[in-house]
C-alpha cells in the first residue's frame, strides 16, 4: 500500500485530496499543525466523510524538526505540500509570516524529503497569483511571472525553489500552477464563497445586503474535486514536471454574481454593494490558464462547469444554514463525490456528529 503525506490536510485542497487517494487505496498521513481548537479543524475531512480514515499528525510548516520527523516515521512515497497561508488578502496584513509558510515553510518539506526521504515524489502548490500582472492575454507554463502580493512573492520563491531541487539534487519535484479552484470546503473569506453564503443568507432572510470589493476583477475558477485529480497526475508521471491547471474560462467578480444569485432566483443588482475597504493594495485584474500541456501529458480535463460549481456551492451554503437553524452543525450527506474503498460516506439525516456553533458555517467577513 503506498503511502501519501499531506501538508495542509485540513484545508480545501488537502479534504478533497485525501478522499481522492483514499479511494485510490493509498494510505493517507495528514500533517496538522497544533491548535487550541484541534477537535473542529478536521471539519472539510468530516463533510467529506473520510476524517476517521485519515491518519493526523502533528507538525508546522515553519519547524523542520517537526517535518523530518513525520517524515521518518511514516516513510512517505509521495509528499503533497498544501499548506500555506493562503489568502492574498492577509498576505498583506501579515508578509511575514506568509513568507515563512507560504515561502520558507516549502523549502522546509523540500528539505526534510532531501534529507529524509529523497526517492519519495514531491508536490509544490503553486499559484497562478505568481502571474500577476499578466505578460501574455492567456496564460501556460512559459508565461513570465509578475507576483502582487507577499503571498505571490512567496509562492514564486517556493515554485522556483521546488524546480532548484528537481535540477539540483534530482528529486521527483513537480509544480502545479493552479488556477483559483473552489467548492463548497472552500475558505469563507474567498470571494466566491463569500457570494454564495450571501445568497444563502440573504434567500433564508438572514442579511438583506452583501458588501464586495472590486467586481470587475476576472478569475479563472473551477472546481476542487477536479484540481486535486491533476496533482495527483503528476506525480504519477515518470518525469516531474511543472503543469498549469485551468478551465480555459474566464469570468468577472460581477458576473459570478449573476450566476449564484440567480441559483437562488434572485437578483444580484438588488443585494450587492461594494466599499473601497475591500479593494486591494495591488489588483490581479484578470487570470485565464492555458492547461493544454496538461490536457496532453496528464490526460487532465475540468469536468465541472462554473455554473455547476455555483450551484453546488450555493445548495450547500443553504444546507448550512438551514442546519445551523435547526441546532445542527453542517448538514450530513453532501459528499463524498469519489467511491469509498473502505468507510461509508455518511449518510443523508447522520446525526450530527457534533455540537452546534462549530466548524464551516461561520460568517467571517474578508
Ligand atoms: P486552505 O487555506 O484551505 O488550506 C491551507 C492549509 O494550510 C490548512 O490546512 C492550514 O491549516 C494549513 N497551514 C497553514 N499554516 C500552516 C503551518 N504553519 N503549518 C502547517 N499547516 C499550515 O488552502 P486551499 O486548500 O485552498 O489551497 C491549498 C494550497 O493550494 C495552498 O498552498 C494554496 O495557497 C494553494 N493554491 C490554492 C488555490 C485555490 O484556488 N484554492 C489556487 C492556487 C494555489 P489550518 O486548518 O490549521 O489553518
Ligand atoms: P485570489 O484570487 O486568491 O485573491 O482569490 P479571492 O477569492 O480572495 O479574490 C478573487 C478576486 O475577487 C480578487 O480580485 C479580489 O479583489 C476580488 N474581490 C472582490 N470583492 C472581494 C471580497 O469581498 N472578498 C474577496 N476575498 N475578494 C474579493
Amino acid at each position: 500500500m503506498r503511502t501519501a503525506l499531506i501538508t495542509g490536510v485540513t484545508g480545501q485542497d488537502g479534504a478533497y485530496l485525501a478522499q481522492l487517494l483514499l479511494a485510490e487505496g493509498y494510505r493517507v498521513i495528514g500533517l496538522m499543525r497544533r491548535s487550541a481548537s484541534s477537535d473542529v479543524v478536521g471539519e472539510r475531512l468530516r463533510w467529506l466523510g473520510v476524517l476517521d480514515r485519515v491518519e493526523l499528525v502533528d507538525a508546522n510548516l515553519i519547524d523542520l524538526s517537526s517535518l523530518i520527523r513525520v517524515i521518518e516515521q511514516h516513510q512517505p512515497d509521495e509528499v503533497y505540500n498544501l499548506a500555506a497561508q493562503s489568502f492574498v488578502a492577509a498576505s498583506w496584513q501579515q508578509p511575514l509570516l506568509t513568507g515563512s509558510v507560504t515561502g520558507l515553510g516549502a523549502a522546509n518539506v523540500l528539505e526534510a524529503v532531501r534529507i529524509v526521504r529523497p526517492k519519495a515524489r514531491f508536490y509544490q502548490a503553486s499559484s497562478s497569483e505568481m502571474y500577476g500582472l499578466i505578460q501574455a492575454p492567456v496564460q501556460d507554463e512559459h508565461t513570465p511571472f509578475y507576483p502582487r502580493s507577499p503571498y505571490a512573492a512567496a509562492k514564486l520563491y517556493a515554485h522556483w525553489m521546488t524546480v532548484n531541487y528537481r535540477e539540483s539534487f534530482g528529486l521527483h519535484a513537480s509544480s502545479g500552477i493552479l488556477f483559483n479552484h473552489e467548492s463548497p470546503l472552500r475558505g469563507i473569506e474567498f470571494v466566491t464563497r463569500k457570494i454564495t453564503d450571501g445568497v444563502a443568507r440573504i434567500k433564508l432572510g438572514l442579511a438583506t445586503e452583501l458588501t464586495l470589493g472590486n467586481l470587475d476583477a476576472k478569475r479563472d475558477w473551477g472546481h476542487a474535486r477536479d484540481y486535486v485529480r491533476a496533482m495527483w497526475r503528476m506525480l504519477q508521471q515518470d518525469e516531474a514536471s511543472d503543469y498549469v491547471v485551468a478551465t480555459g474560462r474566464t469570468t468577472t467578480i460581477r458576473e459570478f454574481c449573476r450566476i449564484a444569485f440567480e441559483c437562488a432566483d434572485l437578483d444580484w443588482q438588488r443585494h450587492v454593494r461594494t466599499s473601497a475597504s475591500l479593494v486591494r493594495p495591488a489588483e490581479v485584474d484578470v487570470l485565464q490558464g492555458n492547461a493544454d500541456k496538461a490536457r496532453r501529458v496528464l490526460g487532465w480535463v475540468a469536468e465541472t462547469s462554473l455554473e455547476q460549481m455555483a450551484a453546488e456551492m450555493v445548495e450547500a451554503d443553504l444546507a448550512r444554514h438551514r442546519a445551523r437553524a435547526r441546532g445542527l452543525t453542517q448538514p450530513a450527506g453532501l459528499g463524498p463525490a469519489y467511491p469509498a474503498a473502505g468507510g461509508p460516506a455518511q449518510p443523508p439525516g447522520a446525526a450530527p456528529q457534533q455540537p452546534a456553533g462549530l466548524g464551516l458555517i461561520q460568517p467571517a467577513e474578508a
